[in-house]
C-alpha cells in the first residue's frame, strides 16, 4: 500500500494523515495481516461466548450506553472525522449523529420480537422461529463514513450475540478506534470490539479465516469482488456485500425547478461527491436541460473549496491524490467521447491546504448513456447531464448502469412518480429529494452489482449478523407425521 494519504513508514506501520494538508500525520498504526487477524478472531471468539449467554435487552442497555457517550463526544469525534477522512464540519457531525441514532434504534430493537410464530398443520403442535448470534462477525469498511459505517455493523451484531473484528479503512483507522473506545467506555466488553488495522492483507486475511461466521463488507465493486472469492473458498458463509453506486436524478419537465437545483447541487457535490449514493446522472427531459443545466452550473461553481475545519467551506478534499488523478482522468476520457464542460473539471491549489487533492465541482454536459462516465462510478464531484426524451426513455437510462444503489424522480405529478418508483430498479428511489440523505430506520442497500441482497439499517439489519433458528415443539405425546397424518 502506497499513497499520500496513508503512507508505509518504516517496517509494518502507515500514518493517517489529514487529506487537506497530507503532511499533517494524525497517527501511525501497524500494518497488520494474517498473525494478527489470527490473534483478534481468537481473542472476540473467546469473548463472544460469555455475550451469547447476556439476554437481548442487556446489551442493548450498553448499546444505549454507547448511543449515550458518542453524543456527549459528538463534537470531538466529529472533529476528527474532518481532520481524518476530509468531510466539511457539517457532514462530519451529520456522520456522528448516524451513529448516535443508531444506537438509539439498535437498543430499541433488543426488546422487539426477532422471531414469529406459526400455527401447525397438525394439532397440539406449534412453530416458531428465533435468531442466533453467528459467533465472530469480520467488518471490513470503507473510509467515507468512518464512525456511522462501523456503527451500522457493530450496533446490531452485538445486539445479536456476536463478536467482532473490524476492519476499518487505513485512511480512517483513528475514527474506528474513537467509536471502538466509545463502545467500551460505556461498558460493552473490550474483547467484543477487536480493531485489526492496515489495507488489503489484513482484509483478505479476515476474508479467508474459518473462525469468522459472517463478513461484512462495505466498499467498491472490484474490491467486494475480490472479497466475495476469496471468502468462498475458507471464510464464513455468510458474507454481506454493500458496494458502489451510480446513483442518477430524473428530472421531468413538470417539476419545481428550483428544488432540483437544490437537490442536484447537494447530491452531486455534498462529501465532494464521495458518498456511495451521490448523484452522479442528472437524467433529464431534453426540454429543461439547459435551463437547469446553467443554474446547477451556476451554483457550482460558487461552491467554495477549503479546509473542511473551516465552517465556510462547502467542499473538501478528495481522499488521496491518487483519487484526484483517477477522477480527472475519468473527466478527460468523457471530453474524448464528446461530453463538455459546462464547468470545473479541474484539480486546484487551496490556500492553507499544502498537497491536498482539490477537484473543482463539475457539471459535464452532453454525456450520451453510452459513456464511460455514464455507467462507471467517479466517486468524486462530477455530475453528468444525459438529456432524454420523457420518462420511458429516463428509466431505460437510469436501469443501464451495473450498479442499482440509490435514483430520485422529481416531479410534481403523483402517477409518473410511482410509475418511476415502480419501474427503476434500485434499492433506494426519493421522490422530489436528493439521491443522498438515507435514514437509519429504513432498509440500506442496492440492486445489481451494488449488492448480494442484504440490506443495512432497519429492523432488518440484523439479518446478515444472524442465523434463523425454526423450534417444532408437538405436544401432542405421539408421533405426529406432518403431509402424512393430516391428510386422507
Ligand atoms: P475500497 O474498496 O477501496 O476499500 C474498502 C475496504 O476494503 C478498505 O478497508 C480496504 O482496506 C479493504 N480492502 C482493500 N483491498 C482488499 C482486499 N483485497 N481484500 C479485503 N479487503 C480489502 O473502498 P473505499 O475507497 O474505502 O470506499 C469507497 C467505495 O465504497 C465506493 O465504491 C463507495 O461507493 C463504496 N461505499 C459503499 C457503501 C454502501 O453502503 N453501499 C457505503 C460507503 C461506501
Amino acid at each position: 500500500m502506497k499513497s499520500a494519504h496513508a503512507t508505509l513508514r518504516g517496517m509494518g506501520t502507515f500514518d493517517s494523515v489529514n487529506p487537506a494538508r497530507p503532511g499533517e500525520v494524525l497517527g501511525t498504526r501497524t500494518l497488520g495481516g494474517a498473525a494478527e487477524v489470527d490473534a483478534a478472531v481468537a481473542r472476540a471468539a473467546a469473548a463472544q461466548r460469555a455475550w451469547a449467554k447476556v439476554p437481548a435487552p442487556a446489551r442493548a442497555e450498553m448499546i444505549a450506553a454507547t448511543g449515550e457517550v458518542l453524543a456527549a463526544r459528538k463534537a470531538e469525534l466529529a472533529e476528527l472525522v474532518a481532520r481524518e477522512a476530509g468531510k466539511v464540519l457539517v457532514e462530519a457531525n451529520g456522520d456522528v449523529q448516524e451513529a448516535i441514532d443508531m444506537g438509539g434504534f439498535v437498543a430499541g430493537l433488543g426488546r422487539m420480537p426477532m422471531g414469529e410464530t406459526v400455527a401447525s398443520e397438525l394439532p397440539n403442535k406449534m412453530g416458531y422461529t428465533t435468531r442466533h448470534p453467528v459467533g465472530v462477525v469480520g467488518m471490513i469498511t470503507p473510509w467515507n463514513f468512518p464512525v456511522a459505517i462501523p456503527s451500522w455493523k457493530c450496533f446490531p451484531a452485538l445486539l445479536a450475540g456476536n463478536a467482532v473484528v473490524l476492519k476499518p479503512s487505513e485512511f480512517a483507522p483513528l475514527c474506528a478506534e474513537a467509536f471502538v473506545a466509545a463502545c467500551v467506555d460505556a461498558g460493552i466488553p473490550g474483547d467484543l470490539l477487536n480493531i485489526v488495522h492496515g489495507a488489503r492483507d489484513a482484509g483478505a486475511a479476515l476474508a479467508v479465516h474459518p473462525g469468522v461466521g459472517a463478513l461484512s463488507f462495505t466498499g467498491s465493486v472490484p474490491t467486494g469482488r475480490l472479497v466475495a472469492a476469496a471468502a468462498a473458498e475458507t471464510g464464513p458463509r455468510l458474507v454481506s456485500l454493500e458496494l458502489g453506486g451510480k446513483n442518477a436524478m430524473v428530472v421531468m419537465p413538470d417539476a419545481d425547478l428550483e428544488l432540483v437545483v437544490d437537490g442536484a447541487v447537494w447530491g452531486a457535490f455534498g462529501t465532494a461527491g464521495q458518498r456511495c449514493t451521490s448523484t452522479s446522472r442528472l437524467v433529464i427531459d431534453r426540454t429543461v436541460a439547459d435551463r437547469v443545466t446553467e443554474q446547477v452550473a451556476e451554483r457550482a461553481a460558487g461552491l467554495r473549496l477549503g479546509d473542511p475545519m473551516d465552517p465556510a467551506t462547502d467542499v473538501g478534499p478528495v481522499i488521496t491524490a491518487e483519487s484526484g488523478r483517477r477522477i480527472t482522468g475519468m473527466v478527460e476520457a468523457a471530453l474524448d467521447e464528446g461530453a463538455e464542460v459546462a464547468t470545473g473539471g479541474a484539480l486546484v491549489e487551496v490556500d492553507g491546504c499544502e498537497g491536498g487533492t482539490f477537484m473543482q465541482p463539475t457539471v459535464l454536459r452532453g454525456v450520451k448513456p453510452s459513456h464511460r462516465i455514464a455507467l462507471d462510478e467517479v466517486f468524486g464531484p462530477v455530475l453528468s447531464v444525459i438529456e432524454v426524451d420523457g420518462l420511458d426513455e429516463a428509466i431505460d437510462v437510469v436501469n443501464s448502469a451495473e450498479y442499482g444503489l440509490s435514483a430520485a424522480v422529481y416531479t410534481s405529478d403523483i402517477g409518473v412518480a410511482m410509475r418511476a418508483v415502480d419501474a427503476i430498479d434500485t434499492g433506494i428511489v426519493y421522490v422530489n429529494a436528493p439521491t443522498i440523505g438515507a435514514e437509519i430506520q429504513l432498509p440500506f442497500g442496492g440492486t445489481k452489482h451494488t449488492g448480494n441482497g442484504f440490506r443495512e439499517a432497519g429492523t432488518r439489519g440484523i439479518e446478515q449478523f444472524s442465523q434463523v433458528k425454526t423450534v417444532y415443539i408437538d405436544y401432542s405425546g405421539r408421533l405426529q407425521r406432518a403431509q402424512i397424518d393430516n391428510r386422507e
